[in-house]
Parts: structure tokens; C-alpha cells; sequence
């Protein structure tokens, strides 16, 4: 149902939208696409654009291409093709048998080139790369007229065909549109249309060696197909002019296109370039590392499709760029965990627990609810004993008065289990460190009540010792630091980057349940945050969890502050 009828605002691209649908245009019909270029895997600023592409052809009754626009053969491989479909589908979205390649345009395209060049308005130019930049001017200065500007109708087709059959080297010449070298749009100063270019394409093989740019392919993709709004990010505005020159010139079916703005996010980056560099430097390791933005590094650290959703929703469709505080997103994920996720319990650093008037050889069970959110999701039996395992940070010898852990001679509840009090401190000889802690529990607190109702503060998870699974767990932090100088002091963004986006733990603990835990199932690990499986490294005996997210919402806070400004 379109956004109007259900009584909620319009962001100003549905509202063109909708506009043009009350007009007739286009009979009414609405068709977008997303374009991307198969060179890299798909991060949340990708997810923004076909979010956006793809809901609204839902909305209006539309339908929505996937293409991808494989022009350049020297960047573009068929494992990004693979990854980007699989994350497109994974966010919940389908083209259904409207599947593109740009490169399926390219003889349709180059008949498009020949017609511009009898009308006159292309031509081929012999100036090298370097020259023509020189002589495209500045913003403030002209450009000059390329002195192969006037050849005749009959050579430039000539030599066009001749650039075609592979006569000519690399870079050797090129097709220009015949527009205007004074455009205070640089766009518009006669911009290359094909270049020479001997390389092997990932569906044409060595079919080409003369390839379309972006601009000259972009706008007859969107005609050829049909496409009634061309939605693109705010880069594109200077385009738009060259988008409807080409179109207006060739006569053909004209689609509008749309601009708004990308996607930016605190801490980390969002361009493939950049990405790229991070993983060919070794610096995360993959396109799928749990600390990148990419959809596959969002999906093994834990994201949901619906967290997804509801943050782009959240951050809306707007014209200017802005950074969206990465809390944010962290907020979407936790809300949405929070309803969904089981609750377990695991100890990241194990400390040895032996709680003395126990019977050695007593193991009992006690029920613990899965998720308080749902009461559909029931509960299972935690196994507990006489060993356990306590977290080292909810020990210390000397606490703070506000302290309501465990400490020598006080007494905290062990959930759904016992209530404990630490009588003694057993030290590693070598270290000195504290290596075991004896305690006694009081049999009358079964489920962790106390039978007199004396008040006990503290509340620890914990794991039974002979029934726990080893694990190991992976702690992100951000993968940049925060920019001081907003951006405009560091040459090279890698001066930023965390040197502790990633911390291992590898002697974790966890409870029983656990051990037959599916890749990329996620559970909230009481007190300590959302933990998923992670796809790539968990096998059968060997557990490894990427933390999603910490349960601390800096976005509640954030926004809290914000309100009270
Ligand atoms: P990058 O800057 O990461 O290399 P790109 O624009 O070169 O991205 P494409 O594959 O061409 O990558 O992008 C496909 C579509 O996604 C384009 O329409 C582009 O406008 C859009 N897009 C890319 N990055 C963002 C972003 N950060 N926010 C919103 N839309 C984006
Ligand atoms: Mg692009």
C-alpha cells in the first residue's frame, strides 16, 4: 500500500513517486533497479540503496531488476557476483527472473554509439588519457575543443569499427560525445564513451576490447529495460544532465532519475576501494571479517536481516549526506536479539569455583527460562554441581563497598541455582595469582532464594565445571578509531584503524546445551551480550562465538542526551 494511503509521511523520493503515478506517467507503472558493480561484496550503504529500490516497487505494485553493471573487466569477478546475490536475498529481497548484466547491452549499446555518431554528435578522439584531462579545463576555467573534434561523419565510423575489430592498442583512442567543452558541468565537456581496452571480461571473455564507461552505459540500460525511476546516490546529480543528453539524443524511452543521499557510518568505512585495501592488506580476514560493514561481515557477527530493515528505516531517505552514529545500528540489532534470542549462560574467563559442603558426586538440574521476552520458547535444565566456573571480573579480594559480586566471606546467588559464600582463596603458587575459590552454599536456597528472605544483591551466571564446553570467543571492537579531526587531517584512513578491533578468548566456557550449537544461530549470553555461532571457523568439538553486539546501549544514551538538549 503506497506510504500515503496508510497516513505516513513520504520521504521526497516516494512522494516523486507518487506524483508521477497520479499524473499517469508511465501509465502509472513504477520499475527500478539496482545496478551494482560486481568489484566488491556489498556493505550497508548497498543495503540502503536496494532496500530502497526493492521496497518501493513492493509498495506501488512494481517490480525491481537486479543488473549488474559489468563494464569495467579489469576489476569485476564472478565471486562478487555470487556474494552480492546471496546477500541481496539474505536481506529478503527477490528479482525474480529479472536478472541483468550490463554486459548483455554491449552490442545493443554499441548500435546506439553508431547512431550518435551519424547524427554527428560522437566522435573519435586520438587524444591520450593525460591529454584529455588537460584539456577538459577546470571548474572555473573552459576546457579546450579536442583538435579531433571536426573529423568528418565517415571517418569517425570508420574508425569507431576499426577501434571495434581491435586494431588499436590500449588507451590508443576513444568515442567521445560531440556536447560542450564549456559546460560549467564537467560532465558535459565531452564525455569518453568507449575506451580501448584488451582484457577478458567474466561473461564476454575476449569478445570486446572496446568498453562503455558508466554514464554512456547507465541510462540506455535503464531504457532498454524499461525502468521508470532510476534511483541513484547523490554523486550522480552531476550526471543527471549527461543521463537525459544521452537519452534525449538517441529518442528512446527515458527514465527519471532520482538522487538521494548515501549512507555514511561512524567508525568504520563505507566504499568499496577502501574495504578492498582492508582485506588485500591483511588487515581484516575477508570481505566477511565480523568487524566489516559488508552484508556477509554483518551476517557471521550476528546481524539479522529484520535489524537491518528497521535501522535503514530508521535512518530514512533524505537528500543531504550525513553520519549515522554505528549505536544506531547496534540498538536495531539488540531490540530485535532481544525478542528473538535464547538465553544461556557462558564464562569468558573462567575462574575455578569448589563449593566445599557440596556432595561430590550430586548433579542436579534446574530449570532456566530461555527467553523472558516469549514465554512460547519455554525452558531447558542447566546441569549444576560441585565445581563451577564463575566469571574472573565478578571475583575480587579487596571490592569496593558498592562491589555486590563475590568476595572473601560475602555471599551472591548463582542464577536459577544456589546462593554461594566465598569462605577462601586458593592462589596459583607460581603467579601468585588467585586460581580457585572455596565456597559453601546454603542447601535451603534451591532456585536461588533465600529460606529467611535476607537480601542477597549479586546475581552471577555460572557453568558446572564437568559439564561446561570449551569455547572460543571473539570480541569486536570498532575497526576505526574515532576521527579527532573529523576527517580532514589524516592523509590515509588506515592511520585510524583500531589496533584492538579483535580480541580472543580462547578458554571460554559454556553450558551443556551448547555443544551441538548451528552456525549463525545467535544467543544472548546473560550479562554479557548477543554471541552467534560464526559460520566460517565453528566445527563439530570446536565452538567459536563472534560477540554481536555487548548489552550496553550507547544509542539509548545517546538519543536520551539528544532529547534533553
Ligand atoms: P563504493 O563507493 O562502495 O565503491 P559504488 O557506488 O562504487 O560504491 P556500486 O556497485 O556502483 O558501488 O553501487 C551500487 C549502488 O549502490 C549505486 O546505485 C550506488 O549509488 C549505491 N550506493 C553505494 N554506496 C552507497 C552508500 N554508502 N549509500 C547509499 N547508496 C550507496
Ligand atoms: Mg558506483
Amino acid at each position: 500500500m503506497a506510504a500515503s494511503e496508510t497516513g505516513t509521511s513520504l520521504d521526497f523520493v516516494r512522494a516523486t513517486i507518487e506524483e508521477d503515478i497520479r499524473a499517469g506517467k508511465n501509465d502509472g507503472k513504477v520499475h527500478t533497479r539496482f545496478p551494482p558493480e560486481p568489484n566488491g561484496y556489498l556493505h550497508i550503504g548497498h543495503a540502503k540503496a536496494f532496500n530502497l529500490n526493492f521496497s518501493i516497487a513492493a509498495e506501488y505494485g512494481g517490480l525491481c531488476n537486479l543488473r549488474f553493471d559489468d563494464t569495467n573487466p579489469l576489476a569485476e569477478e564472478t565471486e562478487y557476483v555470487d556474494s552480492i546475490m546471496e546477500d541481496i536475498r539474505w536481506l529478503g529481497y527477490d528479482w525474480g527472473d529479472r536478472l541483468y548484466y550490463a554486459s548483455d547491452y554491449f552490442e545493443q549499446l554499441y548500435e546506439f554509439a553508431l547512431k550518435l555518431v551519424r547524427k554527428g554528435v560522437a566522435y573519435v578522439c586520438d587524444l591520450t588519457p593525460d591529454e584529455i584531462k588537460d584539456y577538459r579545463g577546470t571548474i572555473t576555467e573552459p576546457g579546450r575543443d579536442s583538435p579531433y573534434r571536426e573529423r568528418t561523419v565517415e571517418e569517425n565510423l570508420d574508425l569507431f569499427e576499426r577501434m571495434r575489430a581491435g586494431e588499436f592498442d590500449n588507451g590508443q583512442r576513444t568515442l567521445r560525445a560531440r556536447i560542450d567543452m564549456a559546460s560549467p558541468n564537467m560532465n558535459l565537456r565531452d564525455p569518453v564513451m568507449y575506451r580501448i581496452l584488451h582484457a577478458t571480461h567474466h561473461r564476454t571473455g575476449s569478445e570486446w576490447c572496446l568498453y562503455p564507461m558508466y554514464d554512456w552505459t547507465h541510462g540506455q540500460s535503464d531504457s532498454i529495460e524499461g525502468v521508470t525511476h532510476s534511483i541513484c546516490s547523490i554523486e550522480f546529480e552531476d550526471h543527471r544532465p549527461l543521463y537525459d543528453w544521452y537519452l534525449d539524443e538517441l529518442g528512446i524511452y527515458h527514465p527519471q532519475q532520482i538522487e538521494f543521499a548515501r549512507l555514511y557510518l561512524s567508525r568504520t568505512v563505507l566504499s568499496k576501494r577502501r574495504l578492498l585495501e582492508l582485506v588485500q592488506g591483511g588487515h581484516v580476514t575477508g570481505w566477511d571479517d565480523p568487524r566489516m560493514p559488508t552484508l556477509s561481515g554483518l551476517r557471521r557477527r550476528g546481524y539479522t536481516p529484520a535489524s537491518i530493515r528497521e535501522f535503514l528505516k530508521r535512518v530514512g531517505v533524505a537528500k543531504t549526506d550525513s553520519v549515522i552514529d554505528v549505536a544506531l545500528l547496534e540498538h536495531c540489532l539488540r531490540e530485535d536479539l532481544n525478542r528473538t534470542a535464547p538465553r544461556v549462560m557462558g564464562v569468558l574467563r573462567p575462574l575455578r569455583v569448589v563449593i566445599d559442603n557440596y556432595p561430590d558426586d550430586l548433579v542436579e538440574a534446574f530449570p532456566a527460562v530461555n527467553n523472558p521476552e516469549d514465554a512460547s520458547a519455554g525452558s531447558r535444565d542447566v546441569p549444576f554441581s560441585k565445581v563451577v566456573y564463575i566469571e574472573r571480573g565478578d571475583f575480587m579480594e579487596d571490592p569496593p563497598k558498592k562491589f555486590f559480586r563475590l568476595a572473601p566471606g560475602r555471599e551472591v546467588r548463582l542464577k536459577h541455582a544456589y546462593l554461594i559464600t566465598c569462605e577462601s582463596v586458593v592462589r596459583d603458587e607460581a603467579t601468585g595469582e588467585v586460581a580457585e575459590l572455596r565456597c559453601t552454599y546454603d542447601p535451603d536456597s534451591r532456585g536461588g532464594e533465600a529460606p529467611d528472605g535476607r537480601k542477597v544483591r549479586g546475581t552471577l551466571h555460572w557453568v558446572s565445571a564437568g559439564h561446561a564446553v570449551p569455547a572460543e570467543v571473539r570480541l569486536f571492537d570498532h575497526l576505526l578509531l574515532p576521527d579527532e579531526s573529523e576527517g580532514g587531517g589524516k592523509q590515509d584512513f588506515k592511520e585510524l584503524l583500531n589496533p584492538e578491533s579483535l580480541e580472543v578468548l580462547a578458554g571460554c566456557m559454556v553450558e551443556p546445551g551448547l555443544r551441538e550449537a548451528l552456525p549463525g544461530t545467535t544467543y544472548q549470553f546473560l550479562r554479557q551480550g548477543y554471541f552467534c555461532v560464526d559460520s566460517v571457523d565453528s566445527r563439530q568439538g570446536a565452538l567459536v562465538f563472534n560477540r554481536a553486539v555487548s548489552l550496553r546501549d550507547t544509542w539509548a544514551r545517546i538519543s536520551k542526551a539528544q532529547a534533553g538538549k
